[in-house]
């Protein structure tokens, strides 16, 4: 209510210069279904299992007095060039929800056109959604920040849908997920006021986030201060998607959360075999912009982008680019924590910052699985040293077996690292938890996305609860019928390593 909005309820697509969210009501679905329901999420909310009535909410076609749905502007840099007004073209916010002194914005996405959907639809399909739903319910469960899921819906939609693989127009099912974060504000929601020149709803804007989501912020030089904080969490959120080996796919600063969540789950992939060059995104070749290697990068480079829409609260500009030099300082420190853990090390020194360096060298050019590969060196034997059962023992990791140098290479690294392992102050058993905790046994990994898919849109649903249910525990033993390399047909078959980039 602090802000200017469009209140008009026209869904037209058009530009809306002046307001910060354009009021859209969702457009109802003719079946809606629930598939899925994320119970640990709703105790956390307070709700209990949707009854019929709930499910045509969590569809669109219902709202409730009490709701005001709206659709927020903004704006984005798309592949590093400036792209105008975007806003959220197929999410739609119904409100916000409180429990226990905490609160959620809850968003639709796939409800139907709003005024910032352009030439598209304002549905997702039911490919997409799943993705979505799973995903950011296993990045949950990894520890790694994101925006969550409360449900999935069919919505008994066909869709119309330009398949990338065939160029044909093919019809899918549709879908409606409800997801939920404390704010879906992205660097987009404050470009946009900036690229207008709206200088008081900017400060209007920057103000309320720090007061509503960075509440410990105040006094002087708060922007500033805020600012810093979050170019912590980007990096910090970087940091974790190389931990895991998540690959985003669409890193567009309409897609980069305010508050250093993982948002907006589009072709993102875990890596498979270790390659930083790898990009799910179709779209993204052959530039491989937002590549796995490049995320850190590329957090940084939006972080400018922020940073020059904030430029006019600032009469001191170099401030600004100050604070962006803190973000390699801080990177490096999470990203040596973080390998630290990974590796099982008590502390980085100089001499452990060559081991890592050898480790990403190595990796990049014997690609092993880099789930099993560190599992394997989670679990590596004491007493393995002769070259040939070192080589032995990491074989269910290798996609293809490494030639003479690459073994040389890594034969020398475990060589290093076992010696390094030597010089820990901290006990083995500490050393291991330590890589219990930071390396993922499970991973949810494309090809599975894809045959669960596959098989909900026949109407069958046992892997899609499997994945459900082993997602929720990443770092154990439990789930080990999934605990094995891509196999090879997934390599070959289209949806299964790349997708494009909206669907
Ligand atoms: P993305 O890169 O997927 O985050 O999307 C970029 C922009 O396109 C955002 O403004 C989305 O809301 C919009 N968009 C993507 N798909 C659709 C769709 N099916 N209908 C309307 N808008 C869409
Ligand atoms: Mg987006
Ligand atoms: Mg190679």
């Amino acid at each position: 209510s602090k802000f200017k909005g469009d209140e008009s309820g026209d869904l037209s697509p058009r530009q809306t210069p002046g307001v910060l969210y354009s009021k859209a009501h969702p457009s109802p679905v003719p079946k809606p279904k629930l598939l899925a329901w994320t119970e640990n999420l709703a105790q956390d909310l307070g709700i209990s299992e949707p009854d019929d009535e709930d499910v045509a909410v969590l569809a669109g076609n219902k709202v409730t007095t009490s709701m005001q749905p709206y659709a927020a502007c903004y704006a984005g840099h798309q592949f590093g060039n400036w792209a105008g007004q975007l806003g959220d073209g197929r999410a739609i916010t119904l409100g916000e929800w409180e429990n226990k002194g905490r609160k959620w914005e809850l968003q639709l996405k796939g409800a139907g056109p709003t005024p910032y959907s352009r030439r598209a639809d304002g549905r997702a399909v039911l490919r997409s959604s799943v993705r979505e739903y799973l995903m950011s319910e296993a990045m949950h469960h990894l520890g790694v920040p994101t925006t969550r899921a409360l449900s999935l819906i069919s919505s008994g939609e066909e869709i119309l849908r330009d398949m990338f693989y065939n160029g044909n127009p093919e019809y899918e099912p549709g879908a409606i997920v409800m997801r939920t974060s404390p704010s879906f504000l992205r660097f987009g929601n404050f470009e946009i006021l900036a690229a207008r020149n709206e200088i008081n709803n900017l400060q209007k804007l920057v103000d309320w986030t720090i007061e509503r989501f960075y509440p410990h912020i105040t006094g002087e030089n708060k922007i500033i201060r805020w600012y810093k904080e979050v170019i912590e969490k980007t990096a910090g959120l970087m940091v974790e998607w190389q931990r895991v080996g998540f690959v985003h796919g669409v890193m567009n600063t309409d897609n980069m959360s305010i508050l250093g969540q993982t948002i907006d789950y589009g072709p993102f992939s875990f890596i498979d075999d270790y390659n930083p060059g790898f990009t799910p995104n179709t779209t993204d070749l052959p530039g491989r912009r937002y590549a796995f290697g490049n995320q850190p990068s590329v957090g940084y480079w939006n972080l400018g982008k922020l940073g020059n829409a904030l430029l006019p609260l600032f009469d001191q500009p170099d401030e600004l680019e100050e604070a962006m030099n803190f973000y390699e300082e801080i990177f490096w420190r999470k990203y040596y924590e973080m390998m630290a853990n990974k590796l099982g090390l008590d502390k980085v020194e100089k001499e452990d910052q060559l081991l890592i360096a050898q480790f990403e060298k190595v990796l990049s050019t014997v690609n092993p699985d880099m789930t099993i590969f560190y599992q394997l060196l989670t679990h590596l034997p004491k007493d393995l040293t002769k070259d040939e059962s070192i080589l032995n023992y990491f074989k269910d990791s290798f996609y293809e077996f490494p030639e003479e140098s690459e073994k040389n290479s890594l034969l020398e690294l475990i060589n290093n690292y076992q010696n390094r392992l030597k010089q820990n102050t901290i006990s083995e058993k500490e050393s291991r938890e330590k890589m219990e905790k930071a390396n993922p046994r499970f991973v949810l990994r494309n090809y599975l996305l894809h045959q669960a898919i596959e098989e909900l849109e026949k109407g069958e649903s046992s892997l899609f609860e499997k994945l459900r249910v082993a997602l929720k525990d990443p770092y154990s033993k439990k789930h080990d019928e999934f605990f094995k390399k891509r196999p090879d047909w997934a390599s070959k078959k289209a949806g299964c390593s790349m997708l494009s980039c909206s669907s």
